[in-house]
C-alpha cells in the first residue's frame, strides 16, 4: 500500500479506493449506495472523533495458517488412527480454544485451483484457474479478500507457498516459494521476497515460520489490524522431514487404514483405474539414494521412477506385491506424520509469540488445508476424488471474543464460504460477485434459514497426475453424488451413514431410484445457479486445454 502520512489521508484513501473498486465492478444497486453512505459517514465520522478512530483500531486481526495436503485424519483433534501415534496438540490447542469444524469441503481438491477459490470466494470456472499441470497462472488483478482487506486498512502479509504462477496482489509484504515451480523446496529454499528471489539456508517449516514472526514484530502493534497469510509447504511431497524427526517411528508399524485393501469392486473404471495406489511411489518418495556414476537426467529417471502403473517398482525382488504395498505405506506416512511434527511446533511457535505479546484475544486464527487427502485409504496418496478424505477440508477458527470454545459446527461449508466470513469478521462488506456466503453468523447461533444443504463439486484435470477422471457432483450430510465423464460414463451414490468409507456404489440398486433422480437433478440446479452448466464436451475442452504452466 502507497504510504501516506496522516490519520486523515490513509482513511481518504481507503474512501476513494473503495469508491474506485466499486465503479468497477459496476454494482452500483440500492445495497451499494446505503453501503457508500454509511461508509462515507462513518469515514468523515473517524476522520472527525478520535474516539471513534480508535475503536476503528480495535477490528480483530486475522492468521490464516494453511498447510499444503494436511488431512483432517493426521489432526488429532479429528480423531483416527493417528491421533495417539501422532498428536498435533498445538492444532488440537486451537480447537478446544475454538471452533473444529467437521463439514468444510474443498470445490476443488487440489492445491493450485483451491488457493484460487479461497482467495476469490469463487468457483474454478469463474477464477478461471481449474488445474494444476497445464493450469496456467492466476488472474491475481481479479478480486481477492486480501486486497480488499489491504483496501480497508488492514497491514497485509503472505508468507510461504503461494504456487498460483503470478506475482501476489494484496499484499503489503510477501515473501513465497519460488524455486522448482514455487512447490519450494523442505531444504534451503528460494522465496521471492517482495520481487526479488532470496536463496535461505534451513527447514522450509522453520524458517516461514521465522518470516511470519519477524513480520509480526515489526507489524503486529500498531494501530491498523493485520491479516496475516502463512502457507506452508508441509506435508506436501516429496515428505521430506526436519533432520530431527526422521526417526521418530522407527520402531514400530504404523496402523493401517480400515479400505487399504481396497478391490474397487463396483468402482473400476474410476477408482480402480488410477495413478495414486502404494504401487506408484517413486524412488524418490520411498527416500532412495541413487547409484553413483549417474548422469543428472539419468539420475532424474532413475528417482522418479514408478510414477504409473506400468513402472512399479519393489525394494526387493523378493517382496511379494503386498509387502512391498505395505513397506511403501510404512515409509510415506511416517515422513507425512513427520513433516506434521514440525508444522504443529510451529504454529505453537506462533500461539507463545501472541500470547507473549497481548495479541491472542483479539486475532482471529484460522487453521485449515488447502484440501484434504489419502492417507492409505483405498489403497491411495493423493487427493483429488470427491471421495471423503480429499474432499474433506480440515477447519479450526479461534476467537474466543466472539466464539464459544470447545466447540463443533456442522454446517455444509465450502472454501469459497472463506472469503466472504473472513471479511465480514473484519467488519467488511464482499461484493455480490463472491459466489460463497459468509458463515459467521451460523458460528454465533443464528444460522440462515436458506443455508445450503449440500455442495457442488467439479474437478478437471486429466491425465497427469494420477489419472483420476474429470468430475462432478454433489454432497449433502447424508448422501452424495458422482458423475465421472471424461472417457467413461459413470455414476456413483454413497449413503455416508452406511457407508462412510464408500465402498459401496449405490447407483444401480432400485431401493435408490427416486433418490437418485432428485440428486441429478439438484446437481443440475447447483450447475445453472453457479453458473457452470456446460456441455461435458465443454468441459472436456477444459480438461484438454493447456493453460500454461507455472513459471520459475
Ligand atoms: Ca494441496
Amino acid at each position: 500500500m502507497k504510504k501516506v502520512d496522516s490519520f486523515n489521508e490513509v482513511i481518504s484513501e481507503h474512501f476513494l479506493n473503495l469508491f474506485n473498486f466499486k465503479f468497477k465492478t459496476m454494482k452500483m444497486n440500492l445495497r451499494t449506495i446505503v453501503g457508500f453512505t454509511l461508509a462515507g459517514t462513518l469515514i468523515l465520522t473517524a476522520c472527525q472523533s478520535p474516539n471513534t478512530a480508535k475503536q476503528e483500531s480495535k477490528r480483530p486481526n486475522i492468521i490464516y495458517i494453511m498447510s499444503d495436503d494436511h488431512a483432517a485424519q493426521a489432526i488429532s483433534a479429528y480423531g483416527g488412527i493417528f491421533d495417539s501415534i501422532a498428536p498435533t496438540p498445538n492444532i488440537d490447542r486451537l480447537a478446544h480454544e475454538g471452533i473444529l469444524f467437521n463439514n468444510v469441503f474443498c470445490t476443488n481438491a487440489i492445491c493450485g485451483p483451491s488457493r484460487a477459490a479461497i482467495l476469490t470466494g469463487k468457483y474454478s470456472h469463474v477464477n478461471g484457474y481449474y488445474k494444476n499441470e497445464s493450469g496456467g497462472q492466476f488472474n491475481s488483478d481479479q478480486w481477492t479478500f486480501p486486497e480488499e482487506l489491504q483496501r480497508n486498512g488492514y497491514k497485509t502479509a503472505l508468507v510461504g507457498k503461494w504456487h498460483l504462477g503470478s506475482e501476489p496482489k494484496g499484499f503489503d509484504f510477501f515473501k513465497y516459494h519460488s524455486n522448482a515451480g514455487q512447490q519450494g523446496s523442505y531444504w534451503d529454499p528460494e522465496y521471492n521476497e517482495n520481487g526479488k528471489i532470496v536463496s535461505e539456508k534451513g527447514y522450509a517449516t522453520n524458517l516461514t515460520t521465522d518470516f511470519a514472526l519477524n513480520w509480526l514484530r515489526e507489524n503486529g502493534k500498531g494501530n491498523d489490524p493485520f491479516c496475516l497469510l502463512l502457507q506452508y509447504k508441509a506435508p506436501h511431497r516429496p515428505w521430506e522431514p526436519d533432520e530431527k524427526y526422521k526417526d521418530l517411528w522407527e520402531d514400530i508399524d504404523m496402523p493401517y487404514p480400515a479400505t487399504f485393501n481396497d478391490d474397487y469392486k463396483g468402482r473400476e473404471k474410476t477408482a480402480g483405474d488410477t495413478d495414486m495406489n502404494m504401487g506408484s511411489f517413486n524412488r524418490r518418495d520411498m527416500k532412495l539414494n541413487a547409484p553413483e556414476n549417474m548422469s543428472a537426467k539419468e539420475r532424474r529417471d532413475w528417482m522418479t521412477y514408478g510414477n504409473n502403473r506400468e513402472e512399479q517398482w519393489k525394494p526387493d525382488e523378493n517382496m511379494t506385491d503386498q509387502e512391498a504395498r505395505e513397506w511403501k505405506y510404512q515409509t510415506y506416512i511416517k515422513d507425512y506424520l513427520a513433516c506434521i511434527r514440525s508444522v504443529d511446533d510451529n504454529i505453537g511457535r506462533v500461539l507463545e509469540y501472541l500470547e507473549e505479546n497481548g495479541l491472542l484475544e483479539n486475532t482471529v486464527i484460522i487453521y485449515m488445508a488447502d484440501q484434504g487427502f489419502f492417507l492409505g485409504e483405498h489403497g491411495w496418496f493423493d487427493k483429488r476424488f470427491m471421495y471423503e478424505e480429499s474432499l474433506r477440508m480440515p477447519f479450526i477458527m479461534r476467537f474466543p471474543e466472539q466464539f464459544q470454545a470447545n466447540t463443533t459446527n456442522d454446517d455444509i461449508i465450502t472454501n469459497i464460504d472463506f472469503a466472504p466470513t473472513i471479511l465480514e469478521v473484519a467488519g467488511v462488506e464482499a461484493p455480490e460477485e463472491v459466489q460463497g456466503r459468509s458463515f459467521l453468523a451460523n458460528l454465533k447461533g443464528n444460522k440462515p434459514a436458506d443455508w445450503p444443504e449440500s455442495m457442488y463439486y467439479h474437478y478437471y484435470e486429466f491425465p497427469y497426475w494420477h489419472h483420476v477422471q474429470p468430475h462432478y457432483g454433489i454432497r449433502n450430510s447424508r448422501y452424495k453424488l458422482i458423475h465421472f465423464y471424461y472417457n467413461v460414463d459413470v455414476w456413483e451414490l454413497y449413503d455416508l451413514k452406511t457407508d462412510p468409507n464408500e465402498l459401496n456404489n449405490l447407483i444401480d440398486d432400485p431401493a435408490y431410484t427416486n433418490l437418485i433422480s432428485d440428486m441429478k437433478a439438484e446437481v443440475q440446479e447447483k450447475m445453472k445457479y453457479y453458473q457452470n452448466d456446460k456441455s461435458l464436451d465443454e468441459f472436456r475442452e477444459i480438461s484438454d486445454k493447456d493453460f500454461g504452466n507455472i513459471v520459475h
